[in-house]
């Protein structure tokens, strides 16, 4: 336990020397919305309380994996089970099985699944599969969406690349970034385009199911199915990236966006977040037929220390088995009522704005109501200058937001109604520190 007395500017300041901007993630840090950033020591059901002992409901959720809120008892004794059984065999164990018949059980089209351990593992592993499965090179990626920091995917990403105003990333080599190509999302005809120029050469189409990395923008009405029909014409791959949305996006079902699709499915999903119920885990699944070119039935090459490992297996078991439609339904329902409490604040203030919104996941854009947010070119004409003071005003009423306006704010089945309110009383004052902005 943190000393009492070890304020957050103390661990910041101690981090900062330790660590690239005191971080190990570079949201974290606060770049885009001042100030320092409060040290969390411990979770519990929808809060999160920090080494000054502030307590704070939480609209991050370990950015998604808390979907049955922190320290849920089911998992943590699932978790303490595993430990007592030990850390780790780096052998095949029964829980991976487990985890992957709740994935297949509820995905359709996730006929066989290989476990990594972050979501830029399961991005990068499904773009080599595409790559070895089709014997092609190009990538095709929608500006603003993130799919983790591996080379070829950091091309007008979303997420923390958004939020530091970076085109990509230094270090990425030209010849990588070549082999990416980047077109606005929602834009068919950019896409028949890239398809008409060099349709023999794309290896695989990736998107994230509904983007929640630009802030959350819903694909237009067909855009996914449309996604399906041009890739299969050209012979290219669908990877729908679900990192974020596997398991919590819940409309047609409890198995993510892709339980939105009308009777088709993507060639691979990448999964990560919820599965593995706050541990290390991630995964790709798909086509059985593809699937089968990763090492050792095929010859695309995969391999993890920590792959399965058996403590993030437990954790991701007892999340998925207590992720019931009773669940989704209460995190749909709180969510409904945070966003629209967030909407009549921000209009009783005056504040222009749109919050967009799918499922329980939902963001906030100011400035944007006249043509709201479809695209990334859109996300970044948003006012963004607002969201600092937004933000700092909800934290001094003690919750917790995403620091940064491109991400999604995450509801969970611990946000009772007590912290809901907690959250709509906090509202009206951080409206009105937008508007001074
Ligand atoms: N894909 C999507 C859609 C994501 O939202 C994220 C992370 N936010 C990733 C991939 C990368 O996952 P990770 O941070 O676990 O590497």
């Amino acid at each position: 336990m943190t000393d009492p007395q070890t304020t957050n500017q103390q661990l910041f300041d101690s981090a900062r020397d330790l660590m690239p901007g005191g971080v190990n993630s570079p949201v974290r840090a606060f770049g885009s919305v001042g100030g320092t950033p409060a040290f969390m020591v411990s979770a519990e059901g929808p809060h999160l309380t920090d080494a000054e002992g502030t307590q704070y409901v939480d609209l991050v959720g370990s950015w998604g994996p808390a979907l049955l809120g922190h320290k849920h008892p089911r998992v943590i004794e699932a978790v303490h089970a595993a430990v007592d059984a030990g850390l780790g065999f780096g052998t095949s164990h029964p829980s991976e099985t487990r985890l992957a018949e709740l994935v297949r059980s509820r995905v359709p089209g996730a006929e066989m699944i290989r476990m990594v351990s972050t979501g830029t593992e399961a991005t990068m592993t499904a773009i080599r599969l595409a790559r070895g499965a089709t014997g092609r090179n190009l990538v095709v990626k929608f500006a603003g969406c993130y799919h983790g920091h591996s080379d070829g995917l950091l091309a007008a990403a979303g997420s923390g690349v958004a939020t530091l105003g970076l085109p990509g990333s230094a270090g990425v080599t030209e010849a990588q970034a070549s082999e990416t190509i980047v077109v606005e999302y929602n834009d068919q005809e950019a896409l028949e385009q890239v398809f008409a120029e060099r349709g023999n050469d794309v290896a695989a189409v990736i998107t994230e199911a509904t983007p929640a990395n630009m802030g959350v923008v819903p694909p237009a009405e067909g855009f996914n199915a449309f996604l399906r029909e041009i890739t299969e014409r050209h012979g290219a791959l669908m990877i729908f990236d679900e990192v974020m949305t596997g398991f919590r996006i819940t409309e047609a079902g409890y198995w993510g966006a892709s339980g939105r699709t009308e009777g088709w499915t993507p060639d691979l999903f990448t999964f990560g977040k919820v599965i593995g119920g706050g541990l290390p885990t991630a995964a790709v699944a798909g086509r059985r037929d593809v699937m089968e070119h990763l090492a050792p039935t095929g010859p695309v090459y995969h391999a993890g220390t920590l792959s399965g490992n058996p403590v993030a297996m437990a954790a991701g078991v007892a999340t998925l088995e207590h992720a019931t439609s009773e669940v989704y339904q209460h995190i749909d329902r709180q969510a409904e009522v945070v966003a629209s409490a967030l909407g009549q604040a921000l209009d009783a203030a005056g504040v222009d704005h749109s919050i967009q919104k799918v499922g329980s996941l939902f963001s906030l854009a100011f400035g944007t109501s006249a043509t709201g947010v479809k695209d990334y070119a859109a996300a970044q004409a948003q006012e963004t200058f607002r969201y600092g003071p937004f933000f700092h005003a909800m934290l001094q009423a003690g919750v917790y937001l995403p620091p940064s306006v491109f991400e999604a704010w995450f509801l969970s089945a611990a946000h009772d109604d007590g912290a809901v309110q907690r959250i709509v009383d906090a509202l009206p004052a951080a409206a009105e520190a937008a508007a001074a902005a």
